[in-house]
């Protein structure tokens, strides 16, 4: 249920519940919604807050970030990495390991390892990181 503050076309306030704005939108189009003081049917929508804030912004429930949010962030982290790193392949764990032990330079690459070679470089106190998957495509 909604509740809806409404004002007809002579400036009068007044409050009523509908089963969603669907219904409103219907009833009122319909013109059956009326002024309980002038019985006008031209009846806008003044507000659709519970009269709590007067505030026009919506309030956020939660600092959850919205999934579209998430799926831009891991879609921009994503990017970033693939900017920033050179695609070794398979060699991936080996050169990584050369770099820990300092017989390459350092370097920003990636590649693939298998679980137990990711594992392996893991217990050996290597910091690798998994690049997220490409996030699915938006509607
Ligand atoms: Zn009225």
């Amino acid at each position: 249920m909604i509740r809806y503050a409404l004002r007809c076309d002579q400036d009068h306030d007044f409050d009523m519940w509908f089963a969603d704005s669907d219904t409103f939108d219907a009833l009122a189009r319909e013109k059956h919604v009326s002024c309980p003081e002038c019985d006008s049917t031209a009846v806008t929508k003044a507000l659709m807050a519970p009269g709590v804030a007067k505030s026009k912004k919506p309030q956020a429930m939660t600092n959850t970030p919205a999934p579209r949010e998430i799926a831009r962030m891991i879609k921009e982290y994503r990017a970033k990495v693939m900017a920033e790193t050179t695609d070794v392949g398979s060699k991936f764990p080996e050169q990584v390991r050369d770099m820990h032990e300092g017989i390459i330079d350092q370097a920003p690459i990636r590649g693939q390892a298998t679980p137990e070679e990711a594992k392996s470089l893991v217990e050996d106190g290597i910091s690798i990181l998994p690049v997220p998957p490409e996030p699915p495509k938006e509607n």
